[in-house]
């Protein structure tokens, strides 16, 4: 069974085709500046071949017609025709309270997608389109979304209910969905593998640190906390974005430095974080650099990264009355071993017994605790295109 995943963006779109009797990727890629007269197509077979293309693509349709070609090409194509494509999996970044679970897509589906959009103004609707251009140039191939926001669907109330009058929760939705959830399953389902247990009986901590950074308590299955909130901002402080602050900061600022809402939203989301406390970059490698060569701003935010990070895992711990392992994830999680160190060093009052010979690895799994440790803690990469052909394989395979 062959599967395309999409992930489409504003202007971008990302594609893994999968063979998934071996779970291999036969082919992967990117479309860059959608909408633009120079954008590039830039695709690798599996084999390690990379052809890269520039050329005018109008939208999200050209977009998919572009990457069908490159898969079929009769040079580097690694199908022969775009009917070998039995399923198409769509990451979908809300899928609001009404999809708990990945969905086959049908008329109802993309409605109910278009009603969302209130809750996801900036990724919905490029998911949308990428679905809509799929029907119209592959008609009846199945299809499936799967949902940024699906598996934070198990938490109690008592995690999603902010508060606030509870009118704005009935009236508009206003609650805690949290995101990166594909990821945080992935991860933890491999944790449950790796800790030698079944998925629905053990406490895991996943630890999703990139430019966006988010962390997940999962207890038998079901999450228990996790720090995104109503929007992608809230929690962890991350590269650009500023996380947890007193929301009275926002009409504080907005009175102060008479900014309108797009300014203060720009402010939160694109000029804060290490970003804004550093005055330097959003990206951890520079902010270590930085840190190492004396730079006080960039080790600040260094330590606010790691305090935020560490009183969380911290706070999960109390909430599961105790943890089995600890997963780290994504850009910083996978490659930063300094992060990692901070972190896990910190729970050894609670049984952490960190190994550090171990810990000096970047981008593959690996164990970072040592034998006998109370408290388990792994490096896992995370993969959320192969979670989302697996629940589009199960779903289209019904
Ligand atoms: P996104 O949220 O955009 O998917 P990624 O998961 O790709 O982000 O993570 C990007 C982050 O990972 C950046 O802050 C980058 O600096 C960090 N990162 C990548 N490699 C390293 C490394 N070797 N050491 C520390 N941080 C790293």
């Amino acid at each position: 069974m062959k599967i395309l995943v999409l992930n489409c963006g504003s202007s971008s779109l990302k594609y893994q085709l999968f063979a998934m009797e071996q779970e291999q990727v036969l082919a992967k890629g990117l479309v860059e500046k959608i909408g633009l007269a120079d954008a590039i197509i830039t695709h690798k077979t599996g084999d390690g071949q990379k052809i890269v293309n520039q050329t005018a693509i109008p939208d999200h349709a050209k977009a998919i017609e572009l990457v069908l070609a490159a898969l079929t090409d009769k040079n580097h194509g690694v199908i022969s025709s775009m009917k070998e494509i039995d399923a198409v999996g769509h990451r979908t970044v809300h899928g609001g309270t009404t999809y708990a679970k990945s969905v086959l897509i049908d008329d109802k589906v993309v409605a109910e997608l278009k009603r969302l959009i209130k809750l996801a103004p900036l990724h919905n609707p490029p998911g949308i389109l990428g679905i809509e251009a799929c029907e119209k140039i592959m008609p009846g191939v199945p299809m499936v979304a799967v949902f940024d926001t699906s598996f934070h669907q198990t938490m109690p109330a008592k995690s999603y209910i902010y508060g606030i009058p509870y009118e704005y929760y009935e009236k508009y939705g206003v609650r805690r969905y949290g995101f990166h959830g594909t990821s945080h399953r992935f991860v933890a389902q491999r944790m449950a593998e790796l800790l030698g247990k079944p998925f629905d009986d053990c406490k895991i901590i996943t630890c999703h640190l990139g430019n966006g950074s988010s962390i997940a308590a999962i207890e038998n299955g079901k999450v228990v906390d996790t720090s995104m909130g109503f929007t992608p901002l809230e929690g962890l402080m991350m590269g650009t974005r500023c996380g947890n602050i007193d929301p009275a900061i926002i009409p504080f600022l907005m009175e102060e430095e008479t900014m309108d809402i797009p300014a203060i939203n720009a402010m939160m989301n694109k000029k804060s974080g290490l970003l804004g406390i550093s005055g330097i970059s959003s990206d951890m490698r520079d902010i270590e650099q930085a840190a190492a060569q004396g730079n006080e701003r960039a080790q600040l935010a260094l330590d606010i990264f790691h305090h935020n990070v560490i009183k969380t895992v911290g706070g999960y711990i109390a909430l599961m009355n105790g943890v089995d392992g600890i997963a780290f994830t994504a850009g910083i999680g996978e490659n930063g071993p300094a992060t990692r160190k901070l972190v896990c060093e910190q729970f050894a009052y609670a049984g952490l017994q960190f190994d550090a010979a171990a810990n000096q690895c970047r981008g593959k799994e690996v164990e970072i605790s040592k034998p006998g440790s109370k408290i388990r803690a792994f490096v896992v990469p995370t993969d959320e295109e192969l979670m989302i052909a697996r629940d589009t394989k199960a779903l289209a395979s019904k």
